[in-house]
């Protein structure tokens, strides 16, 4: 685990070696606010570990003494595994975070009973809908959809840092969500506020606005089923192939399934294209099984 001090006021933790797909590991960031009134966790990362370490660090430092406030940026498991470390806590979400966490937790409760009992899920205390202030702490938390529907950013108005969640990953956004045009309109947001640092989910802190520029450049091609894929790298082509699928799901799931057709068409057309290929022949093989099922149950 490493701490970074960042502006006046707030400490940014980094784990290692989180694995969501073969050969593409990722670092988690957990950011904290030092607030006037309360200490604000944005994020709670994969493991109920990760932030038993963060504790243990804070507690140490005697940073304890006020209220802690848990912010979910969305419902996705790597961001959620440590909501149930503060017992007292409040954890503040968008209501459709909320509500996504409890389906998915029912889901998975269902499918595998063990998986779930080692992760300790608390739920949202707190939930907004569009924006949430505490006004003397100077902290904010509002709705910012784009990598899912129910994402959500925090800014920090006093040190003017930005915490996005999975809005931006690095090399290139990882869309799981097909309303494009709202993830959008999300980023263009993110470039109108005043900002001197903006921290993402998983790896980097910016400074400047070129990793913003380049995701909406990226999204507009993507849109249009046009992206350059000469220079992918493993990590790209990993983000590309599932951002298809996860959209494919998402518009069949509202009812457009000519539409998530068109998602899954493309990809099966090009998934064997060394660029986009994934590495691991599980994963492949996942993808492939997935995709000739989707294609012939039209
Ligand atoms: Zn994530």
């Amino acid at each position: 685990m490493k701490v970074q001090e960042i502006g006046s006021r707030g400490f940014l933790f980094t784990f290692p070696d989180f694995i969501p797909y073969p050969q593409v590991p990722m670092p988690i960031q957990i950011y904290v606010i030092n607030g006037k009134n309360n200490l604000f966790i944005c994020d709670t990362g994969v493991k109920k570990e990760q932030l038993d370490m963060l504790k243990k660090h804070l507690t140490d430092k005697k940073l304890l003494s006020k209220p802690i406030i848990i912010f979910n940026s969305h419902f996705h498991m790597d961001h959620i595994g440590g909501n149930g470390v503060f017992d007292s806590a409040q954890i503040i979400s968008h209501i459709l975070c909320w509500e996504m966490m409890i389906k998915t937790t029912q889901r998975i409760k269902k499918e595998n009973k063990a998986r779930l009992e080692d992760k300790s899920i608390a739920y949202p205390t707190i939930i907004f809908q569009e924006k949430l202030v505490f006004p003397e702490d100077n902290v904010e938390f509002f709705y910012s959809p784009g990598h899912s529907k129910d994402s959500a950013s925090c800014y920090d108005q006093l040190d003017k840092v930005l915490y996005v969640g999975d809005n931006l990953v690095d090399p290139i956004p990882f869309l799981t969500w097909h309303r494009i045009d709202k993830y959008l309109t999300t980023l263009q947001n993110y470039n109108n506020i005043d900002k001197r640092v903006t921290i993402l989910g998983h790896s980097l802190v910016l400074n400047d606005s070129r990793l913003i520029n380049k995701s909406i450049n990226y999204i507009e091609k993507f849109r249009d089923f046009d992206v350059n894929i000469t220079e992918f790298t493993p990590r790209h082509a990993a983000w590309y192939r599932w951002s298809f699928i996860n959209i494919g799901l998402a518009l069949k799931e509202n009812g457009k399934k000519k539409e998530a057709l068109e998602y899954f068409k493309y990809i099966k057309n090009v998934i064997r294209d060394p660029k986009i290929e994934p590495l691991n022949e599980e994963e492949l093989r996942e993808i492939e099984d997935f995709l000739n099922k989707e294609l012939n149950n039209k």
